[in-house]
C-alpha cells in the first residue's frame, strides 16, 4: 500500500528526498522515531519534564519545566539548542523553571492563553488545535481544563504531553474546573490512537493503581499491569509512558462504563445512576480521599 505523505510534510524537512517515496506505516512509524526524541527529567520529588529534540535541527523545547538547573544540565549532556518550553498549567511545579531558563536562553514560552498572567515569561499565548513547532517537528495543541481552567496537552506525532490532566492510572484533581470538563476533556484524549504514548507530568503511577484496585479488582489488565508498576518502583524506575490502549483498560478515571466499577461503587450505595458523569464525579470524589 503507498501512503500519501507530502513531501511538504514536516517529518521529511532537512531528510533526503529519498525518504519521501516512503511506502507503507512501519517505515514511516520508523522515521517518526528517528525524527524525534524524548528525554525524560526527573525533576522536584516527583515530577517528569521532557527534552523533546529534533534531531535533523538539533533544536529542543522542555515541556513543564519544574526547576531549571536538571533541564539545563540535560540541554548541555543531549548538546542540543534549546528554543522553547512548552507548559501544560501554571502550577509552580511545572513552571517554577521558567525564569531561571529565560535567564539563559532565548525562548518562545507556550501555554494556554487563559494563563497569560500565570506562566512566567509566556510568549506565545495557545488554544485547542494551535500548533507549535520544535525544529522541523509539529505539535498539536488540545485544550484540555478540569485540573486548571488553561490546561493544554501537546501531541508531536504518536507522544502526548498531558501535564497533569491523563495521568497513568488516574487523572488530575479538580482545582479549578469541574468534573464535567475533566470528563470532557479525557474523553478527548481516550479518543486518540491506541498506541498513543501517553508522558504525564507525575510518577503518581503505583498508588493511583492501588486505588482502582479497590474499585475494579477482577480487571486483569489492571492486576497485570500493577506487577509490572511495582517491580519498577522497586527499582526505582519510571512507568512512564504509557499508551492510550492501557489507559483505556486500566485507569478508572477512563473506565466510567465498567461494570465492574458500577457494582462496586451501587454495593456501597455511593451512586445509583451509571451515567459517564456520575460515576466518574464518585471516583474522582473517593480518589480525593484514598
Ligand atoms: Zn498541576
Ligand atoms: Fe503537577
Amino acid at each position: 500500500m503507498r501512503l500519501a505523505v507530502k513531501r511538504t510534510s514536516p517529518l521529511l524537512h532537512g531528510l533526503p528526498k529519498s525518504y519521501s517515496q516512503l511506502g507503507n506505516r512501519e517505515i514511516i512509524r520508523e522515521l517518526i522515531e528517528r525524527v524525534m526524541q524524548v528525554i525524560q527529567i526527573p525533576l522536584l520529588k516527583d515530577n517528569y519534564g521532557y527534552l523533546i529534540v529534533c534531531p535533523a535541527t538539533n533544536e529542543a523545547a522542555v515541556v513543564d519545566p519544574s526547576e531549571g538547573d536538571p533541564v539545563l544540565r540535560q540541554v548541555e549532556a543531549q548538546n542540543v539548542k534549546l528554543t522553547s518550553i512548552l507548559n501544560t498549567h501554571h502550577h509552580r511545579d511545572h513552571t517554577g523553571g521558567n525564569p531561571f531558563l529565560l535567564e539563559r536562553f532565548n525562548l518562545r514560552v507556550y501555554g494556554h492563553r487563559n494563563d497569560q498572567e500565570r506562566i512566567p515569561g509566556l510568549t506565545d499565548p495557545l488554544g485547542e488545535g494551535n500548533e507549535v513547532a520544535v525544529g522541523n517537528l509539529r505539535g498539536r495543541v488540545f485544550f484540555i481544563p478540569g485540573h486548571t481552567k488553561g490546561h493544554i496537552a501537546y501531541l508531536f506525532e504518536n507522544k502526548l504531553f498531558c501535564g497533569d490532566t491523563l495521568f497513568v492510572g488516574g487523572c488530575g484533581r479538580l482545582f479549578e474546573g469541574t468534573a464535567e470538563q475533566m470528563l470532557a476533556s479525557l474523553s478527548k484524549l481516550a479518543q486518540l490512537p491506541a498506541d498513543t504514548l501517553v508522558y504525564c507530568g507525575h510518577e503518581y503511577t503505583q498508588k493511583n493503581l492501588e486505588f482502582a484496585l479497590t474499585l475494579e479488582q477482577h480487571n486483569p489488565s489492571l492486576n497485570k499491569k500493577i506487577e509490572q508498576v511495582r517491580a519498577l518502583r522497586a527499582q526505582g524506575l519510571s512507568t512512564v509512558p504509557s499508551t492510550i490502549a492501557e489507559e483505556k483498560e486500566t485507569n478508572p478515571f477512563l473506565r466510567w462504563d465498567s461494570p465492574e466499577i458500577h457494582k462496586t461503587l451501587q454495593r456501597d450505595s455511593l451512586i445509583t445512576g451509571t451515567d459517564p458523569l456520575t460515576v466518574f464525579s464518585k471516583v474522582r470524589e473517593l480518589k480525593d480521599h484514598y
